[in-house]
């Protein structure tokens, strides 16, 4: 059920049987020329789409700003930053606890709001109530390894395509990521803000912008190639993610909340 669709009183009878609340969290970022800069709420949207059509939680509207500061450069990525989105998150979810919510799924859209998202979650555990981290991407590829991937890849290409096709730019899925070593020839690029010195991985966090010339760094182009992607793997993708949270759901829910320390 979505909550915005709802009245007070409906709330208040929900809240008489369960507590639990599912929140989607996006961004606005650029995924490269092909894909839209939606697509990290896009995609978790439809998932909580399929999840609404087979199951009574409620579900609150999506947060459509996230933390991605690596991405801000390219035109249209807007980044509230981890501070950013730790209040704002932090200030919605204290506002369901205090109408009597304990369990809280995130339907997370984005890898950089993990660090918010865990630390609201930690808040949260400290008040007695349970956070759910729900990494879509992630969790597709431990359901199917075959749907694996990362940003702009195949795997996110399919997701969009499942909401809908048209805001797939086909011109570009040939294109490459554009890689390139921006730090130094010794230190080439690795995956997302890593850069690789004697086969291990350093972080040197930078605007991605320096690192490929179109901001979409799967580093899998030969594992997850965009071009591979179909409407058909999308849709069956979403709907399995959407099937294992409603399974999952009715597990966490019944879970015993945290004594508060
Ligand atoms: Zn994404």
């Amino acid at each position: 059920m979505y909550l915005s669709e709802m009245n007070y009183l409906q709330v208040e009878n929900y809240l008489k049987e369960k507590d639990t609340i599912i929140i989607p969290v996006g961004s606005l970022e650029n995924h490269g020329k092909h894909m839209p800069l939606g697509t990290d709420t896009l995609i978790p949207d439809k998932i909580a789409s399929y999840i609404n059509s087979r199951s009574d939680v409620l579900i609150a509207p999506a947060i459509n700003y996230g933390a991605t500061d690596d991405l801000v450069g390219f035109p249209g990525t807007i980044s509230i930053g981890t501070e950013g989105l730790i209040q704002l998150l932090k200030s919605i979810c204290d506002q369901f606890y205090h109408y009597g919510f304990r369990h809280f799924m995130i339907l997370n859209g984005h890898g950089g709001n993990s660090a918010a998202i865990n630390t609201v979650g930690m808040h949260l555990y400290r008040k007695g109530a349970y956070l759910a981290v729900l990494n879509w991407w992630l969790m597709a590829g431990q359901i199917n390894p075959a749907w694996a991937g990362g940003h702009g890849g195949g795997e996110e290409t399919a997701g969009v395509m499942a909401v809908n096709p048209d805001l797939i730019k086909t011109e570009y899925l040939e294109l490459g990521e554009g890689i390139q070593n921006d730090v130094s020839e010794e230190l080439p690029s690795g995956a997302w803000t890593n850069v690789v010195y004697k086969n291990v991985n350093v972080v040197i966090p930078r605007e991605i912008r320096s690192i490929t010339d179109n901001g979409w760094l799967s580093h899998s182009f030969k594992n997850d190639p965009p071009t591979k992607a179909t409407a058909e793997w999308g849709k069956e993708m979403l709907e399995t993610v959407a099937d294992y949270i409603v399974d999952f759901e009715k597990v966490f829910s019944k879970t015993k909340l945290p004594e508060k320390p």
